[in-house]
This record gives structure tokens, C-alpha cells and sequence, in this order.
């Protein structure tokens, strides 16, 4: 039972990763291209990129906040960055 948590645990871990380091720069760049006038991305225009960012920024939010779950008791595991037990449940998380 715990070392299907710790499992659980790890594979949010590295989705949240994941999320950081793919999503996090792109995101940054589109963003960056909006504020550029002239901007032209594949055939974009900046208020095209604009929207579709929008429509990311909240998935994106969400998806982070639902990967940051004990996946035991599905609340917060607590404020620290990589906790060993979940300051919720208790559940050894690692
Ligand atoms: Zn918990």
C-alpha cells in the first residue's frame, strides 16, 4: 500500500517536471512573441498566440495543481519542495 503511494507520488513528481521544464519556456516564449507586433509563428499572428496561450495558462495551472497531490488523502502534501510524508494524511510519500 505505501510503496503504491510512493509510486503514485514519484509519477506526479515527474509529471510536474515535466510540466516545468517542457511547458513552463514555451509558454514563456508565446508569451514573449505576443508582446512583439510584427509577430508571425507559423502563421500566427500575436493575438492568435495570445488566445491560444489563454486557453494553456489555466490547463497548465490546473495540471500543476492536480499533480500536486498526496495521492492518498488528494489534498496539498504539504509547503515543502520535496516532502517525505504527506502533512496531511502522514503517509510516507518517499
Ligand atoms: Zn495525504
Amino acid at each position: 500500500m505505501d510503496t503504491e503511494i510512493k509510486r503514485e507520488f514519484r509519477n506526479r513528481k515527474m509529471r510536474l517536471k515535466v510540466i516545468n521544464i517542457l511547458l513552463m519556456p514555451l509558454v514563456c516564449v508565446f508569451a514573449y512573441l505576443t508582446f512583439q507586433p510584427n509577430t508571425l509563428l507559423f502563421g500566427f499572428t500575436a493575438q492568435q498566440i495570445e488566445k491560444v496561450l489563454f486557453m494553456i495558462i489555466p490547463i497548465l495551472v490546473l495540471a500543476m495543481a492536480w499533480s500536486w497531490q498526496c495521492p492518498n488523502c488528494k489534498k496539498r502534501p504539504g509547503n515543502v519542495k520535496n516532502p517525505y510524508s504527506c502533512s496531511n494524511c502522514g503517509v510516507p510519500l518517499r
